[in-house]
C-alpha cells in the first residue's frame, strides 16, 4: 500500500509514502503511519513545573521539559510557534521525513558525497535538533532528581503528535519512580489517551474557548475532540485546564461561564485531585534549590542529552522557546493603553452570542448556577479541577490587537470561581 490513514486527530491525514501528515511529525512508511518526529528534540530545559502551567501537582517542584517539533493546530498566536508550525519547522519536519528516505538511496560514493553536501546545506536550514532515545532522557531525568526535578514534561510543541515517543520514554521515567506531565492542546482520540494513560500523572490541556467557531475558523482545531479527551483524561489523572484570553474572540462573561459550567460538571476520578495525590502536603520536600547558580554548574546530564547541556538549568524563563513573545520591559504600559475599548475590533463581534457560546447540552453536565464550593466540601468533582485563566500578547501571526486587559483577565477568573474552587491567572 502506498499511503495510510492516520487515526490520532480529527484530521485523519491519508499520508502517502513517505509524505508527512498535515502536523508535520507523522509520516507513512511501509504503508504504516509511523511518528517521524520520534526522539528529535528541539527544546530541554528544567523549569519550574508552575510554569506549566500547574498549580496543584507538586507545586515547588522542577520539571525536566522536553519538546519537538510539529503541530496539529494552527493557532495565530502559537508562542512556540519556531517549533510547531513556523516556514522552519515544516522544513524542519520535510528534512527528517526525507532523511531516511534519502539515507537508504544513496549507495556509490559519489553520489553519497553529493548527497552528503546537499544533506549538511539543508540541515544549516533546519531547526537544531538532537537525538534524545527515552533511554537518555530518562536517565537525565533522574540525574535531576538532586536538583529537585521530579520526572518529565512533554510539552513545548504539540506531544500527542508524537505519542510514541511520550509512551516510550513516559514508561522508563515511571520505571525510575518520577514522574510524567503532558501540557496537550487535548486533539487526539481516545486511543491516543489509551496508550498514554498508564505512565501519565498529570496533564494541562488547553481549553482554549468554548465556541466551535473559534475552534474551527481561528485555530483549525474540533472543540469537541478536545472536551472529549478532557472528559477521558480527568478519570485518568491530575488535569488542569488553561484558556488563554484572545480580545473580541473568547472574553465574554458569558463563554467563560459556560467554559466553567461545563468543567464543574465533569466526574474527575478523586484519587487525583487530593492534597496527597497532587503532592501537596509534600510541598517542602519539592522546593528548588536555593544555590541555582551551583545546581547549574554541578548538573552535567549523562551523554547524548545533546543540547540538555546549553538548557538544562533552573531557569526562570521557557528555555529557548517563546521567549520573542514574551512582553518586554515597557509591558506596563502597554497595558494601560492598550485596554480594548467596547468598539474594539474584533472577529466575532458580528456573530450573535448564541453562536458563538455553545450550550452545555450533556446529560451529565450541570450548569454553574448549581455548583458552590460549599457543597463540595467533602467529595471531589468537577469543581476540583484548576483552570488557569491567562493573559494574550500579540504574536506570530495576530498582531492585529493589544494583549489581553489586566483587569479583563482578573474579571474572567472571577466569573471562573462563580463555577470552580481554584482559579488562577496568568502572564499579568
Ligand atoms: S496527528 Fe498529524 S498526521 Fe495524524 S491526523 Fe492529526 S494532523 Fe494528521
Amino acid at each position: 500500500m502506498d499511503h495510510a490513514t492516520c487515526d490520532v486527530c480529527f484530521r485523519h491525514c491519508r499520508i502517502n509514502e513517505g509524505s508527512l501528515g498535515f502536523c508535520g511529525a507523522r509520516t507513512c512508511v511501509d504503508g504504516k503511519v509511523i511518528c517521524a518526529n520520534y526522539g528529535r528534540v528541539t527544546s530541554l530545559a528544567l523549569d519550574p513545573i508552575e510554569k506549566k502551567p500547574l498549580a496543584r501537582f507538586f507545586p515547588g517542584s522542577l520539571i525536566l521539559s522536553v519538546g519537538s517539533y510539529g503541530c496539529n493546530l494552527r493557532c495565530p498566536f502559537c508562542q512556540n510557534n519556531e517549533i510547531s508550525w513556523s516556514e522552519l519547522a515544516i522544513d524542519t519536519a520535510r528534512y527528517f521525513a526525507n532523511h531516511d528516505l534519502r539515507a537508504g538511496a544513496a549507495e556509490n560514493g559519489a553520489a553519497q558525497q553529493e548527497e552528503n553536501g546537499a544533506a549538511q546545506q539543508e540541515e544549516n536550514d533546519i531547526l537544531r535538533t538532537d537525538f534524545v532515545t527515552p533511554e537518555v532522557l530518562a536517565d537525565t531525568a533522574e540525574y535531576y532528581k538532586r536538583a529537585g526535578n521530579i520526572g518529565v514534561a512533554f510539552t513545548y510543541n504539540e506531544p500527542l503528535i508524537g505519542y510514541e515517543y511520550v509512551r516510550d520514554a513516559a514508561k522508563l521515567v515511571h520505571e525510575k519512580g518520577m514522574k510524567n506531565v503532558i501540557v496537550t492542546n487535548g486533539t487526539a482520540g481516545l486511543n491516543v489517551l489509551d496508550e498514554l494513560a498508564p505512565y501519565v500523572d498529570a496533564m494541562n490541556i488547553d481549553l482554549k474557548g468554548f465556541s466551535d467557531r473559534y475552534y474551527k475558523d481561528v485555530l483549525g482545531g474540533d472543540r469537541k475532540m478536545v472536551m472529549d479527551f478532557i472528559e477521558a483524561a480527568v478519570k485518568v489523572c491530575h488535569v488542569e485546564l488553561t484558556t488563554l484570553i484572545i480580545p473580541g474572540e473568547n472574553d465574554s462573561d458569558e463563554e467563560m461561564a459556560a467554559l466553567s459550567a461545563w468543567v464543574a460538571g465533569l466526574k474527575p476520578s478523586p484519587e487525583y485531585y487530593t492534597d496527597a495525590g497532587c503532592g501537596i502536603s509534600a510541598e517542602q520536600n519539592y522546593q528548588p534549590l536555593s544555590g541555582a547558580g551551583s545546581a547549574k554548574q554541578n548538573c552535567q546530564p549523562p551523554s547524548g542529552a545533546g543540547s540538555a547541556r546549553q538548557n538544562c538549568q533552573p531557569s526562570s524563563g521557557a528555555g529557548s522557546v517563546g521567549q520573542n513573545c514574551q512582553p518586554s520591559s515597557g509591558a506596563g504600559s502597554a497595558r494601560q493603553k492598550c485596554q480594548p475599548s467596547s468598539g474594539a475590533e474584533s472577529v466575532g463581534e458580528d456573530l450573535p452570542l448564541t453562536d458563538q457560546v455553545e450550550q452545555v447540552t450533556n446529560a451529565g453536565s450541570t450548569t454553574g448556577a448549581d455548583i458552590t464550593v460549599t457543597d463540595q466540601k467533602n467529595q471531589v468533582t468537577g469543581a476540583d479541577i484548576p483552570l488557569h485563566v491567562t493573559r494574550f500578547f500579540p504574536c506570530f501571526h495576530m498582531t492585529d490587537r493589544c494583549p489581553t486587559a489586566v483587569d479583563s483577565v482578573i474579571h474572567l477568573a472571577d466569573v471562573a470561581r462563580k463555577n470552580l474552587k481554584y482559579v488562577y491567572t496568568g502572564n499579568i
